[in-house]
């Protein structure tokens, strides 16, 4: 797959589905390559692309569906010009090489116009690392219905949604899709108010427009950031609004501030489940009636490979041989509500949320967090959507699998000791 041509030349290979069996392309000139490399990615549906500096080539790597897959190579010679190249379509500083920068790809003329590019250089030991990240694909187009969420999931969190104040909040991994369910979150938020309602998002970045919604860009690090944005936007009366991310004590507060003032209000929070959400907002100073009184649910999620539809997971041309094509929501929703509002109103630790959580859930089995994410995709492996393999690989081992923990282990209930059910 990869060849590093003759001198200097370049060759790489398109694996795009709908253009099959390999095509050559060799060039040494920078701006014919960077411009042919944008061109393979966007083709080959993926949303990062990677260039890694080594001694003799650089590495170019894609990530498409979530894998970060070999793409190809080229000279170290070339290495220097092609990062220039981007900068200066990414207004970057083109004679600073040895600070960390980033900025806006153009894209304009390229396939896939609609779509931006972030560009991010690294300075390292054979010189500056390069990722492209690209924003504003289909994928981020689908609707609310169309994520792929149970139905059970989906009806609580449109019941969340349809209210007028109280926040929403997401968690997940990078690159786990959280973008895209809070843009169709807002879309149906929009939809559902057909005499109008004023969305306000505050973002960074804005990955697409989205018709019917004032969205602004903050710039953190400077005098409009999350949380002073989000301040001076309150003053513009919105009734719904997005904050991109919490990520400290005063966006926290002045969000949670919004919550509790008749305002709908979405974000993410990074946290590794949805009931360690409380436990980092808690760190964060935000008072713990104000996030029973303010937050209505936290989601959270993972995205998996689905497997592909046309070969059932053995390995197609259309899947390029993976048995993977697009991707799957798996999703855990938890509600503020009984032993939990309890649990955060005593400042209890993450066990503590998660012993409460897994209480509340206890008719669906009692599961919370990541054993919750894992039960959500055996029925999608049941479904024949997806594979165990790819579980672990997303969400890492089946908790109660391997060393015991007191938490995997549940008193037995009594009628299910003796009788049919032992089996
Ligand atoms: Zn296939």
């Amino acid at each position: 797959m990869v060849v590093l041509g003759k001198d200097d030349a370049v060759e790489l290979v398109r694996r795009n589905p709908s253009c099959p069996g390999p095509t050559h392309s060799q060039t040494s000139d920078p701006v014919a390559l960077v411009q042919e490399l944008i061109q393979k990615a966007l083709g080959a549906n993926a949303s990062d692309v990677h260039l890694d500096p080594g001694p003799e080539s650089w590495d170019v790597r894609f990530r498409v569906d979530g894998i970060l897959r070999p793409e190809g190579s080229f000279s170290s010679r070339l290495g220097p010009n092609v990062v220039a190249r981007l900068k200066v379509l990414a207004e970057l500083l083109t004679y600073r090489t040895d600070i960390p920068q980033e900025g806006r790809l153009e894209l304009g003329g390229m396939k896939g116009s609609g779509m931006e590019g972030r560009l991010s250089t690294f300075p390292t030991l054979h010189g500056e690392k390069v990722a492209i990240r690209f924003f504003g694909r289909e994928a981020t187009r689908l609707g609310l219905d169309h994520l792929g969420l149970e139905m059970e999931t989906l009806h609580r969190l449109k019941g969340l949604l349809a209210g007028r104040q109280g926040a929403v909040l997401l968690t997940g991994p990078g690159g786990s899709g959280k973008t895209t369910t809070l843009y169709a979150a807002l879309e149906s938020i929009r939809e559902t108010h057909k005499n109008g309602i004023h969305i306000f998002t505050i973002e960074d970045p804005i990955e697409r427009p989205i018709a019917g919604i004032t969205q602004s860009q903050a710039k953190p690090g400077s005098d409009f950031d999350f949380a002073r944005g989000l301040r001076s936007l309150l003053r513009q009366d919105p009734e719904v609004v997005m904050v991109g991310e919490i990520r400290d004590g005063q966006t926290a507060s002045i969000a949670m501030e919004a919550a509790l003032t008749g305002h709908l209000l979405l974000s993410t929070v990074h946290a590794g489940s949805a009931c360690g959400v409380f436990s980092r907002l808690l760190d964060m100073g935000v008072e713990p009636y104000a996030l029973t009184s303010g937050i209505r649910g936290v989601l959270n999620q993972r995205l998996v490979r689905k497997s592909c539809a046309t070969c059932r997971g053995i390995g197609c041309l259309a899947c390029q041989q993976s048995g993977f094509s697009g991707r799957l929501l798996l999703a855990e929703l938890v509600e503020v509500k009984g032993p939990l509002r309890k649990a955060i109103l005593a400042r209890a630790d993450l066990d503590g949320l998660i012993d409460a959580a897994r209480e509340m859930n206890q008719p669906h089995g009692g599961a919370s967090g990541e054993s919750q994410l894992w039960e959500t995709g055996l029925r999608a492996v049941a479904r024949g959507e997806t594979t165990h393999e790819e579980l672990t690989r997303s969400l890492g081992p089946k908790p109660g699998q391997g060393a015991l923990s007191p938490k995997s282990i549940h008193p037995i209930p009594k009628s299910q000791l003796d009788g049919e059910n032992r089996a």
